[in-house]
């Protein structure tokens, strides 16, 4: 039987008629059925868990996430012993080895605890489950597991893709190291810290001499390996946490924390040489080049630019008087 009922809410403008259907009782066992017809059919895990933690009822792609089995095999154990089996036949969620007993004590402090929970697992099979559980009634423990795998690949991948955006953020393509940006970032850290510490912070800037003459001589192509190993030779010199960046074109900068200026000045003279006495082979052509450098140490009142532009002024006169110069004032 089939009851329908007028009511006429008097908060619904334009005399809004609302039909509320009562089900009768058979409808009530037909839409039972259908929801168990669902349930056992749908492609998403479901299992109900009683208050002694045993599976009352698992369907087919519950046993299989959680379990990597079928439901008659789980039915009527409690969640521990399911879990026990499962790992023992690695199968369903991944457990690392021996760690088990750790596993199922930390899952049972979180079992039964929050009315709605949700984790993310992976399986033996390499792939993820979303398991969800939520306490219905104060007894019983409703469980959804659904395949997360294509979420989790997906998310990877953005991963590795934002991760390689922002390493080529800061890095020179040419040479593979810092970049300008890379340099204004950490030169603006390495500041604050020697100014609030107290320490001494050198700054050089270094060019490669005549680059545009090598360039017509020899080609772009010669510039750019060129400006390739010239880095390669300059970061061999340098100790790890140094900075060295390429600003731009044939310019870059070497930042020395924590220094001492004699040692520095030694280390960027050592590098002048080197570059000097390198044959830079091109179509099996030597070809060579030098470089100047123009640095200063940090002052009290200094920022970026203006340290800066203090050793840019210190190369311009190491250009002036000739180049393959070193000037630190
Ligand atoms: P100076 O000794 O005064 O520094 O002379 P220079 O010729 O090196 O100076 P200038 O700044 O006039 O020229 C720099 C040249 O560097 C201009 C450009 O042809 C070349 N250059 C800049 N970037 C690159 C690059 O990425 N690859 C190559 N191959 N050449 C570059
Ligand atoms: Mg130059």
């Amino acid at each position: 039987m089939c009851h329908t009922y007028n009511i006429n809410a008097k908060s619904f403008s334009l005399n809004t008629v609302v039909r509320v259907r009562i089900l009768s009782l058979q409808e009530k066992l037909d839409l039972a059925q259908l929801l168990s017809l669902f349930v056992a059919q749908s492609n998403e895990g479901y299992a109900i868990f009683d208050q002694s933690d045993s599976i009352i009822y698992a369907n087919q792609l519950y046993a299989d996430i959680v379990m990597g089995t079928k439901p008659k095999n789980i039915t009527g154990k409690t969640f521990a012993t399911a879990i026990t089996e499962a790992y023992q036949d690695k199968r369903g969620i991944r457990i690392k080895i021996n760690k088990l007993d750790s596993w199922l004590k930390k899952s049972n402090q979180s079992r039964w605890q929050e009315l709605y929970r949700s984790t993310e697992v992976e399986l033996f099979n390499g792939r993820w489950a979303l398991i969800s559980e939520q306490i219905i009634g104060g007894k019983f423990l409703f469980v959804h597991a659904t395949d997360i795998t294509y979420k989790k690949a997906l998310e990877k991948e953005l991963l590795v893709a934002k991760n390689k955006l922002t390493t080529q953020a800061y890095k020179d393509d040419l040479t593979g190291i810092s970049n300008r940006r890379d340099f204004v970032e950490k030169a603006n850290s390495e500041i604050s810290k020697a100014l609030r510490h107290k320490k001494t912070l050198i700054l050089f800037m270094m060019d490669i001499d005549y680059f545009k003459q090598i360039n017509d001589q020899n080609g772009h192509v010669a510039g750019d390996k060129i400006v390739r190993s010239i880095a390669q030779l300059v970061k061999l010199q340098l100790r790890e946490y140094d900075i060295f960046a390429r600003i731009g074109g044939d310019e870059f900068a070497l930042l020395f924390s924590d220094a001492n200026v004699e040692s520095t000045i030694l280390v960027v003279s050592r590098i002048k040489e080197i570059i000097k006495n390198t044959d830079f082979e091109f179509n099996q052509k030597p070809v060579n080049c030098t470089v100047s450098f123009g640095g200063c140490v940090i002052k009290l009142h200094d920022n970026l630019e203006t340290f800066m532009e203090r050793a840019d002024e210190n190369l311009y006169k190491a250009k002036r008087s000739g180049r393959n110069k070193v000037i630190f004032r």
